[in-house]
């Protein structure tokens, strides 16, 4: 696990909290932004979009969507900041098994706490432990990891 340096946590932070507060949640009134940084250092920001449909995109999928968009792949580390509650903000399962798409298990996770610290760090092994990821699919064949066998030309 590659932890952020005090001042990237800073950075990430302001992101994340910028996000939270541009983010349209008037339907669950919980606002969450996230941001996260990638292998190459920069860092991409997400909030969560609600609709009246109930089908909402999470600020975890906002994120990716934008270093997606961007042209990357990796992630480094992420930080979630949401409404000042008692609970912990931590991602979904269904943003945790998108976060496994594009990071390895020992990815950093920063949650922000009421106070505004980020106590304990969590790793995303720690949330999804024995997860299931692209190394699995490559293992038949399938997917970005999977080695590319050159096609076998035709005889004529
Ligand atoms: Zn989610």
């Amino acid at each position: 696990m590659s932890r952020l340096s005090p001042l990237e946590l800073k950075r990430m932070t302001r992101a994340a909290t910028e996000a939270r507060d541009n983010a349209y949640a008037p339907y669950s009134d919980h606002p969450v932004g996230a941001a996260l940084m990638t292998k190459s250092g920069r860092v991409y920001a997400g909030c969560n979009v609600e609709n009246a449909h109930f089908n909402c995109t999470h600020a975890e999928a906002s994120a990716i969507s934008a270093m997606i968009s961007a042209g990357e792949r990796d992630i480094r580390a992420i930080v979630i900041v949401g409404p000042a509650m008692e609970y912990l903000c931590t991602p979904c399962g269904d943003c945790r098994q998108r976060l496994r798409e594009f990071a390895k298990p020992d990815l950093p996770i920063y949650s922000m706490w009421k106070d505004g610290s980020f106590g304990h760090i969590l790793t995303l092994e720690k949330l999804l432990p024995a997860s299931f990821g692209p190394e699995n699919l490559a293992e038949v064949g399938h997917g970005p990891l999977a080695k590319k066998t050159p096609k076998k030309k035709k005889k004529k």
